[in-house]
């Protein structure tokens, strides 16, 4: 079986478990209630507060008022929780079991499997270690891989001109995204169609998260600082945290040094970095093995934690953001894979499924971007001069999908609150979206924290996230695919510009021959190196 199927099944595994046995699940008794931070629980159906609840956050319900209209609860305080309740004022004692009431329809109020809760628990660490795994690789593979690329350049106008048509290429189609966005949120009218019920409970049920996210936006340095702050004043520092633009930066520094000195004395360099880019790309190999089991735990815990309810309120935000998104892949990314990279569109993107699968899993293109380059160079040709730059540029800076994401939530949260955007206002969603998805990490949920910036720009107040929080991460699933897309289209038609002879792996190619594309690439087993560095000839 090939590879990105295993890695299907892993997918399809993973959504069915969680909607089965996650903790949203109607299969399994939904005996525990998760307490928001306004959840009163009180010492009869309509008695007194209970000072021993104070900040409790999960209990167990005991027993379910006739008409459903409270719960009966019970938990225990364990000794930490007891001290911390004293400095409180509060006396409490370790280990009994205390029991009180809550309102079973507050929006503070939500029941939970706690089986279902407990077995993403159990196996959430598989995706955790597949995501580890291929992290891993990414600061060593983009560093090596730079400046080898870089070195083999030799041509500072040809690096100048890739980096000028890159950046501009870009920004014209992150634009592009955002009209696409601005303009069917304006057509739908999403936010309209919100029921004001729903909209209480929204704003009730995430209104705690928003303040953390919130406050990351309001840490951001301006634009001027930011473009200063590229150039490292410590590289060594910027490998160590994965500052990817102050790598790449001090990369193409030291490939441009290595073209300027002697060739005798910098090709042992440059072959050093090759080798262990080979390397680095080996164990990108290593990483995908464990992809199918990873994916399937990673969308376990994705599809477990979201509620079904707040899926079918968001559904026509959802639905919006998602046709918007499959508009720009097959419109914008359609053209330029057709006419500019000279390649067939559904050809181009079974081209880049593994990178696909991987990002849709993962919510991030910057975990992806290993994939993303492997796939680029083996199944569609790229020489590692271009995939190299472009990737790890763009999945840094070029996030179209996560542009028109945020086009499309600040309209609906500005429908919400009933305020009418000016042609003007619409005109500063499509700057600062630009703006804020350039700003974005490509980690999972970086978008929702620079939506917040847009938010303020257009004065919608910045408590509306609580609205879009709940499918958040699953919108970041099919925005982060398209991320990764855009930016292998822009490796694409880079790589036509520059001259690459592009051209479409097959699945067959790909397993007949062991030695490239993403099949059977482990299977040659260990070459071991003879000791004392003695040639292996
Ligand atoms: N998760 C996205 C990415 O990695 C960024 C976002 O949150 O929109 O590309």
């Amino acid at each position: 079986m090939q590879l990105y199927t295993k890695i299907l099944i892993g997918m399809a595994v993973g959504v069915f478990l969680g909607f089965l046995v996650g903790p949203n699940s109607s299969l399994l008794p939904n005996t525990g209630v998760d307490l928001g931070p306004d959840a009163k629980v009180l010492n009869a159906p309509s008695g007194a507060p209970m000072p021993e609840a104070t900040g409790l956050k999960t209990a167990r319900v005991v027993e379910e008022g006739a008409a459903a209209e409270w719960l009966q609860v019970e938990w225990k305080l364990t000794p930490n929780k007891v001290l911390a309740l004293s400095t409180q004022g509060v006396s409490a004692k370790a280990g009994v079991t205390y029991h009180g009431y809550v309102s079973a329809s507050s929006p503070d109020v939500s029941r939970f499997a706690p089986l279902g809760r407990s077995l993403i628990e159990y196996t959430e660490w598989i995706g955790r270690l597949f995501l580890a795994l291929i992290k891993m690789v990414v600061v060593p593979l983009v560093f090596f891989s730079l400046v080898v690329g870089v070195a083999s350049l030799g041509d500072f106008r040809a690096l100048g001109r890739l980096g000028g048509r890159t950046i501009g290429y870009f920004m014209v189609t992150t634009v592009a995204a955002l009209v696409i966005g601005v303009g069917l949120a304006n057509i739908v009218q999403p936010g309209r169609l919100l029921s004001a019920d729903d909209r209480a409970q929204l704003l009730a049920s995430y209104a705690g998260s928003v303040g953390s996210t919130v406050k990351s936006a309001a840490a951001a340095p301006s634009m001027l600082d930011q473009l200063v702050a590229i150039v490292p004043t410590n590289p060594v520092a910027s490998l160590a945290n994965g500052d990817m633009l102050q790598v790449i930066f001090f990369a193409l520094m030291l490939g441009i040094a290595l073209t300027l000195m002697e060739v005798s004395r910098a090709q042992p360099v440059v072959d050093l970095f090759a080798r262990l880019n080979d390397a680095m790309v080996m164990l990108v190999h290593v990483a995908m093995a464990l992809a199918p089991y990873g994916v399937a735990a990673l969308l376990f815990k994705v599809v477990g934690s979201t509620g079904l309810s707040v899926l079918v309120a968001l559904a026509v935000y959802g639905v919006v953001v998602i046709v918007g998104l499959l508009l720009h892949l097959f419109v914008t990314y359609g053209l330029v894979v057709k006419f500019g990279a000279r390649l067939p569109v559904l050809g181009f993107l079974g081209a880049i499924k593994e990178a696909l699968l991987v990002a849709f899993s993962t919510s991030s293109s910057s975990a992806t971007l290993p994939v993303t380059m492997e796939a680029c160079e083996e199944n569609l040709n790229v020489s590692p001069r271009i995939t190299s730059f472009v990737l790890p540029l763009g999945a840094t800076v070029n996030m179209d999908g996560t542009a028109l994401y945020q086009g499309v939530a600040a309209i609906f949260i500005a429908q919400i609150y009933g305020m009418d955007l000016t042609v003007g206002d619409q005109a500063t969603i499509v700057v600062s979206a630009t703006l804020a998805s350039v700003g974005a990490a490509g980690v999972p949920g970086a978008g929702m924290i620079t939506l917040a910036m847009v938010l303020t720009a257009i004065g919608v107040p910045t408590e509306g996230l609580a609205l879009i929080l709940g499918v958040d991460r699953l919108l970041d699933m099919f925005r982060t695919t398209l991320n990764v897309v855009g930016d292998s289209t822009a490796c694409a038609y880079m790589a036509r510009l520059e001259g690459d002879a592009l051209e479409i792996m097959s699945d067959a190619e790909d397993r007949a021959n062991p030695k490239r594309g993403f099949e059977r690439r482990l299977e040659a087993g260990p070459h071991p190196v003879p000791e004392h560095g003695s040639d292996p000839e």
